[in-house]
């Protein structure tokens, strides 16, 4: 058995403790050895206020994951890769697409893993729904996916700063799951953006996207849900209709559900990034955050009313 890779995590918030925590107790690839955040540490794990503190106290540490507002990301980063640590970036794995280059030229120099992680492709009904379109033409697709944002994201001022990305925070995974699935590129044909009075960030959002063949794409995201969430996405094809919902958790062909092979979306993340790390290379695909930018590039800005929490 190799020797578990030792790993912090830095900013220890709400998707830390969720998920990063309890997903590198439970593998045996990694081993949880400190972490760094500015007001809060675990119980029995050596904390440290920042990366700086904790690169300084902790030569041992071989990898980091970085789970802090995307805003603060690539300073962060580049110290970790300049220290010579594995890097796991949480989506979106930067506030820009040239931070993101950067780093990716910056860990390929330094000959670590940079991973820009997207938790999303790994639920469970994404690969089955990749292999099934693989061998189908797509007729139309539209995505729905719609959340709370006062359930989902309490108190998280930053989601509404600029670099934030407001609704696009968890629209982002529904344009990972879609670059994965959907065979070639993707672009943006149209956008709207809805932008609360109050805030630097929309807080809804309509995209028309299109596949190489030209095929539509449809899209909705809304923050002002009320009531459970949607993260569907609906699929026509020449030779049958497909549902992911749940965020991809569930599958259904024409009706019919499908039984999926089951595992965290975190656990599957975290593999990957070890067999990355074992095979010295990267996964840098930007190409939601591509999708986003474009969206922000091209998209007709409405003002709605503000957002309070
Ligand atoms: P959050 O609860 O606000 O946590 C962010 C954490 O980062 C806070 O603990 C914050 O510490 C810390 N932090 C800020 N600046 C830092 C710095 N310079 N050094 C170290 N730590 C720093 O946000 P979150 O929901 O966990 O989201 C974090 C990232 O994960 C976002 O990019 C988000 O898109 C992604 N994500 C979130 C979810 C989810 O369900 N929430 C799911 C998947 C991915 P202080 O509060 O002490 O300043």
């Amino acid at each position: 058995m190799t020797k578990p890779i030792s790993i912090a995590i830095v900013g220890l918030g709400k998707i830390a403790r969720d998920q990063h925590v309890p997903s590198l107790a439970a593998t045996e690839a990694f081993r949880l050895v400190a972490t760094a955040s500015p007001h809060d540490t675990l119980d029995n794990v050596p904390g440290f206020p920042g990366i700086g503190s904790l690169l300084a106290a902790r030569p041992d540490v071989e990898a980091v994951a970085l789970c802090t507002t995307p805003q603060v990301r690539f300073g962060i980063a580049r110290q970790a890769i300049a220290h010579g640590c594995h890097v796991l970036l949480e989506k979106p794995p930067g506030a820009t697409l040239g931070e993101v280059r950067e780093l990716a030229e910056l860990a390929d120099e330094r000959g670590v893993t940079l991973l820009a992680s997207w938790h999303s492709r790994h639920a469970n009904g994404v690969e089955p729904a990749r292999e099934w379109l693989s061998t189908r033409r797509m007729k139309c697709m539209s995505v729905s996916w719609k959340e709370d944002v006062r359930k989902w994201h309490p108190g998280q001022a930053w989601i509404w700063k600029a670099g934030g990305l407001g609704v696009f925070d968890p629209g982002i995974n529904a344009l990972s799951i879609l670059t994965h699935i959907v065979p070639g590129n993707l672009v943006v044909a149209s956008a709207e953006l809805s932008f609360p009075s109050n805030c630097e960030c929309p807080i809804a959002a309509t995209l028309e996207l299109r596949d190489m063949r030209g095929t539509p794409i449809h899209i909705e995201l809304d923050f002002r849900q009320t009531g459970d969430e949607s993260w569907d996405i609906d699929v026509e094809t020449d030779n049958g209709r497909l549902k992911l919902s749940k965020g991809a958790r569930v599958m259904h062909v024409d009706n019919q559900a499908v039984a999926l092979p089951q595992a965290t979306e975190y656990s599957r993340l975290y593999a990957h990034f070890a067999e990355l790390i074992c095979a010295k290379t990267s996964d840098t695909d930007c190409s939601p955050l591509m999708l986003v930018a474009d969206a922000f590039l091209t998209g007709r800005r409405i003002e709605v009313e503000a957002f309070h929490e």
